[in-house]
This record gives structure tokens, C-alpha cells and sequence, in this order.
């Protein structure tokens, strides 16, 4: 073979190996190349499964050769976030308390991975219970970005940009409850979406706040995410939260192009991004506008409000959702004098300083005597920042803001102050608490040659615009080149 399959998107991928033309477990077997030679300095995975994987690849080439199509990702090495359920292979969190535990059961993205032919290469490393923006929080050490392995891959998801950044997988899955996705896309130089809230199904996704969690890509163009959204979105009445419609094809919406797409400027943005971020950010409206689109200014005034909010409401519900844990159901238990002295040490044992941090803001938010002045009002907060959104929505199509306000910051950089962590997510947290969706796209580079993205929001099920929008950029940095 003479193009290294690490080279081809999803998309030709899967055509090579639905035609015949490329083997699965050739394509297979050069990404587990890639992860022997470098894994060991970018630690992207908590568990690589290479004998599963090729077992399956080798399936999928059975099928092809008996005249089957084994679906659209055939043979597609996908890598998961360790926070998605498979069944009877360990599922960790990046968390001591879930030691040894195995998931009975696939999570419902894992078996439509399966049933489009995908094939599992491993789980990736996150901030425990995916809280964090530099994957310094897991309890498995942190993953280095493949841009420079002296600077985090963001966070939560880092595991994920970085196994696609890397090339150990040729897409992945993570999770974005405030910008885990689209934060350590950008900081790899992947692209990264968050979906409208229930465009996937949450089943099998461990809950960290459940009504923010959705499940989206890291793919290396926007056309794979695009496959990768087609096959694993779309209505599951095992979440109560799924949006019972069909989506329409996102494949098909990015011929499209952008001609007369609003794209708006938030003129009252929170301010504090450096200036390479703002500069590739301009750079990116012109780009759009040389492609036919009309830039319009509009304002969000509660935007600036989001992270605050997001600080009650998150830790808020994942103070409840983590309540069991509690050493008699999953994984690690310690065992002491009387269940409740159990329940005690275990906990103190399992969870890491971040998850304790939340779990004590939650239930303080959510106390007796505080829960109107806090978590209630940050609900209020919420549906101002959903509303202004709507406004804005109505002037434009689609929104263009930094992903993350730097690039790929030092390990320890942030580490004894975690305010300055939670500042990462500042343009990507609102679009969470309005549901919204939200793409980050790799749009050159910034200070020390590190990837740059810009992020592109929309409105509730407005994902063909926003792909429409991505797949503009793209054309315009392949342009650049
Ligand atoms: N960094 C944010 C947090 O720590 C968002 C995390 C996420 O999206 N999972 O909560």
C-alpha cells in the first residue's frame, strides 16, 4: 500500500475497505504502529485493545469478501473516551472508584459504531469524570499533546483529540458537558462538534451533569464528523432526553457552501483571549465573507454570565449523579467498622481533588438554606443566556467565537488555581447551558506554532448551517496552504 492509511480520512477509509480496494486489518495494523512507536510518550489511552480490534477488522473483511457491506465506517479505527460504556471491558472515568468495574452492557454510540463496522482501537484518558480542561485530573497520569509534549492536549476529552491528532485512531468519540470537545480540539488541531443537546444518546455515557453531557467526534476533517454524527445521531428511547425526530444527513448538507449564511459577530464577548486566538479568529471571518457569506454584529449580553452559572449548575448535578459511589454497587470499595464509615473512607479513597471540589460546591449549591440563591438562580441565569442566544439567532445563522482564549498551555500552568482552569471553557460553556450546538474547526496556528480553532455555534438543530460553515473554513485553510 502505498499512501499510510493514517493519511486517509474516515470517509476514503471506509469507501477502500467497502470496495475491497483497502484490508481492515492492513488499515488496523498501521494505526497500532503508530500508537507502539508513540503512546508511550503521549499516553492518549487508559486501555488500548488491539486483539479485539483486530479480530474485528478481520470480521469486517470477511464480510466483504462474502459480497457484504459491513456499513458506512468500515474498518474505521475509533477510539473512545473511557467514560462511554463497553460491555465487559473495563470503563474507568479516569477514577479510582470505578476500579475493576466492567460495563454489562454497550453504550447505544458503542453499538451503532459497531453496527456501521467501526473498529475499536482502545479508551482514552480524561479528567476524571471529565472535569477539567488538561486531562492533568485523571488518576492515570496526563496525556501530552502530539503538537509538543511539554503542553497539555486540553481537557476533558484529551485522550480523544489526542489519539486522532496522533494518528492512532482515524476518529474518535468524547464527551462535551462544557466544552470538553471542542477545548482539546482545538488545542490538537482536530475538529471537534458538540451536538444540540439529545442529537445523541446518552445511554452508556457515565453522567457528570446530565442535562449539559452530549457525545460528539474528533474526526481530522469536517466531512468525517459529518459521517461519524450521521451514523451515531438520531432518536434512542433508551434516553428520555433523545429528540425523537430522524436529523437529516449532514453529509449531504456540506455541498452546500455558504453563500448568503448570516454569520455573526457577538460584539460583547467576554474579553481576554490572546491576540494569535482573536487574529486567526478575524482571519476566519474573512474567509468566510471571500466565500459568500454577510458578517452581522450581534449581541449576547448574558454570554458573559455562562461560566458562573455553569459553576453552580454543573457541580450541582454531579454531586447527585456521583452519590453512587458509594463502595457497594461499582468498583473500589474500602472496607471499615460500619457501612457508613465505608462509604467514607471509600470515597475519600476513590475520588481525586477536582471531583471533590465539585461534589462539595453541588451540595452546597444545593443545600437547604441556599438552593434559591444558588442553583436557583442559575437556572434563571440559564434561560437568559438561552433567550439572548435566540435573539441572536434570529439575525444570524451562525456564530463565530474563539474556541479556547489560548493555545496549548505548559503542564502545571493552571494547576494550583482552578479558576484560571474553568476561564478555558469561557466560550464554550454558554452554548451548553442553552443546548446549543457547537463545532471547533483548526484554523492555522498561533503563538509557538500550536493549533489554533475557531469555534462555530448555532441554534437548537442547527448543525447543517454550522457544518455548512466548517466545511467553508476548511476549504479556505486548504486554500492557504
Ligand atoms: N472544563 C469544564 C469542566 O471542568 C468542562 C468539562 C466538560 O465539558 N466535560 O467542567
Amino acid at each position: 500500500m502505498s499512501t499510510p492509511t493514517n493519511a486517509l480520512t474516515a470517509v476514503q477509509i471506509a469507501a477502500g475497505v467497502r470496495s475491497g480496494q483497502l484490508k481492515a486489518v492492513d488499515v488496523l495494523e498501521q494505526h497500532l504502529a503508530r500508537i507502539d512507536t508513540r503512546e508511550g510518550e503521549i499516553h492518549a489511552f487508559n486501555l488500548v485493545l488491539a486483539d479485539q480490534a483486530r479480530a474485528a477488522a478481520a470480521a469486517i473483511d470477511a464480510a466483504v469478501a462474502a459480497g457484504n457491506d459491513p456499513g458506512p465506517l468500515a474498518g474505521v479505527p475509533v477510539a473512545l473516551k473511557d467514560n462511554m460504556c463497553t460491555h465487559g471491558v473495563p470503563t474507568t472515568c479516569s477514577s479510582k472508584i470505578l476500579d475493576g468495574w466492567k460495563p454489562p452492557y454497550d453504550a447505544t454510540v458503542v453499538s451503532r459504531l459497531n453496527a456501521a463496522g467501526a473498529v475499536t482501537v482502545g479508551k482514552t484518558n480524561l479528567d476524571e469524570f471529565a472535569m477539567g480542561s488538561s486531562t492533568e485530573n485523571s488518576a492515570f497520569g496526563p496525556t501530552r499533546n502530539p503538537h509538543d509534549i511539554t503542553r497539555v492536549p486540553g481537557g476533558s476529552s484529551g485522550g480523544s483529540a489526542a489519539a486522532v491528532a496522533a494518528g492512532f485512531a482515524s476518529v474518535s468519540l468524547g464527551s462535551d458537558t462544557g466544552g470538553s470537545i471542542r477545548q482539546p480540539a482545538a488545542l490538537c488541531g482536530v475538529v471537534g462538534v458538540k451536538p444540540t443537546y439529545g442529537y445523541v444518546s446518552r445511554y452508556g455515557l457515565v453522567a457528570f451533569a446530565s442535562s449539559l453531557d452530549q457525545i460528539g467526534p474528533f474526526t481530522n476533517t469536517v466531512q468525517d464528523s459529518a459521517l461519524l454524527l450521521d451514523v451515531i445521531g438520531g432518536h434512542d428511547p433508551m434516553d428520555s432526553t433523545s429528540i425523537p425526530a430522524a436529523q437529516p444527513s449532514l453529509m449531504a448538507a456540506l455541498d452546500q457552501g455558504v453563500e448568503g449564511l448570516r454569520v455573526g459577530r457577538i460584539t460583547d464577548l467576554p474579553e481576554g483571549a490572546d491576540p494569535d486566538v482573536v487574529e486567526r479568529l478575524e482571519a476566519a471571518f474573512d474567509a468566510l465573507r471571500a466565500a459568500g457569506a454577510t458578517i452581522v454584529d450581534v449581541q449576547v449580553p448574558a454570554f458573559s454570565y455562562g461560566l458562573t452559572a455553569y459553576y453552580l449548575i454543573a457541580p450541582a448535578e454531579a454531586s447527585s449523579n456521583l452519590a453512587r459511589y458509594d463502595g457497594v454497587r461499582y468498583g473500589l470499595r474500602v472496607n471499615a467498622a460500619d457501612t457508613n464509615a465505608m462509604y467514607g473512607v471509600t470515597r475519600a479513597a476513590g475520588f481525586g481533588e477536582e471531583v471533590k471540589r465539585r461534589i462539595m460546591l453541588g451540595t452546597y449549591a444545593l443545600s437547604a438554606g441556599y438552593y434559591d440563591a444558588y442553583y436557583g438562580k442559575a437556572l434563571k441565569v440559564r434561560r437568559m443566556i438561552a433567550d439572548d442566544f435566540d435573539r441572536a439567532y434570529q439575525q444570524a445563522d451562525v456564530l463565530l467565537t474563539p474556541t479556547s482564549p489560548t493555545v496549548a498551555f505548559p503542564f502545571g500552568a493552571k494547576g494550583d488555581n482552578p479558576f484560571a482552569m474553568y476561564l478555558c471553557d469561557v466560550y464554550t460553556i454558554p452554548t451548553n447551558l442553552a443546548g446549543h450546538p457547537g463545532m471547533s474547526v483548526p484554523f492555522g496556528t498561533g503563538a509557538g506554532g500550536l493549533p489554533v480553532g475557531v469555534q462555530i455555534l448555532a441554534g437548537t438543530l442547527g448543525e447543517p448551517q454550522m457544518f455548512r460553515a466548517g466545511a467553508a473554513l476548511e476549504r479556505a485553510m486548504g486554500a492557504a496552504k
